[in-house]
């Protein structure tokens, strides 16, 4: 089973996760640049952190055989902190990096005005970088937040089959399916969507336009639920063709549409587990 996770936060996991993870089929992630817990007070702190998803985590990622590749944006959360907002002025330079493959996670946290404006200027930027959209879902309040997500892309003029709508439930898949927008849903271990209620839904909206990824990051999650979601789809009776669809054809589809992911894996190196200070990170 080769797996691609399309959305990720390796930043916020070890290495037993990358080695786990490489163990499983997991052969390409997608990192979206979002909110760290500890409020970020001023522009430099989001600018190291987006020189990491392009630089650092890359190379991390590489020693276990895995490719990596990132979305840049002011996450919905911080939106709403003026000490963040000129992170906007920041992002083009990085949206016109080789391993930027959209601009991301943006939508809605509490549904402001100020996450309004940033939604709105930051689907603007994929559209004048000719780059997907990866859209983050509010966990509250969900349907009026997916709703309210659609007016915005719609209004924004950028093509439905380059943005993705993320975290989708049983309620809110409904309102996405017809509108040409890819439909992203987050596994978890215990709240939320799980990998039997996944595949509920595949069953039901078929596997067309569905990105499927684990969302792991600091909190309570498993880079692995990816894996867990073929493994269900297969004891339910989908084929090893569907799988492959799932959870490797369709994010290469939608993240290929920025004309910059590399999968090519000759040079990705081996897993490594020599006493290289720079490859221990530097301690
Ligand atoms: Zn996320």
């Amino acid at each position: 089973m080769r797996i691609f996770d399309p959305h990720i936060h390796m930043t916020s996991r070890t290495t037993d996760d990358y080695e786990r993870m490489a163990a499983a089929g997991v052969r390409a992630v997608v990192e979206p640049a979002f909110w760290l817990g500890q409020p970020r007070t001023n522009v430099g702190s989001f600018t190291d952190y987006f020189d990491s998803l392009v630089g650092w985590e890359p190379f991390r990622a590489g020693q276990f055989g895995i490719r990596h590749h990132a979305t840049i944006a002011l996450n919905p959360k911080e939106a709403n902190d003026r000490r963040c907002r000129p992170v906007l002025d920041e992002l083009p330079r990085y949206l016109e990096k080789d391993g930027v493959v959209a601009v991301g996670e943006i939508g809605y946290d509490s549904m402001t005005p100020e996450e309004d404006d940033a939604f709105a200027a930051q689907l603007a930027l994929a559209v004048a970088h000719d780059l997907p959209a990866m859209v983050h879902t509010p966990h509250r309040d969900k349907a009026r937040g997916v709703e309210r997500s659609l007016a915005v892309v719609a209004e924004s003029g950028i093509a439905p089959e380059r943005v993705v709508l993320d975290h989708l439930n049983e309620m809110t898949v409904k309102l996405v399916r017809d509108t040409g927008c890819w439909l992203g849903f987050s596994i978890y271990p215990d709240t939320k969507m799980s990998p039997p209620r996944m595949v509920e839904l595949l069953k039901a909206y078929g596997t067309e336009r569905v990105l499927v990824n684990s969302a792991a990051d600091w909190g309570r999650s498993d880079p692995l639920l990816t894996r867990a979601t073929g493994e269900a789809m297969l004891r339910a009776g989908f084929t090893d063709d569907d799988v492959d669809r799932v959870l490797w054809r369709n994010p290469v589809e939608f993240y290929g549409q920025s004309g910059r992911l590399d999968l090519t894996d000759d040079d990705l190196a081996e897993p490594t587990f020599a006493g290289n200070s720079i490859l221990r990170g530097g301690s």
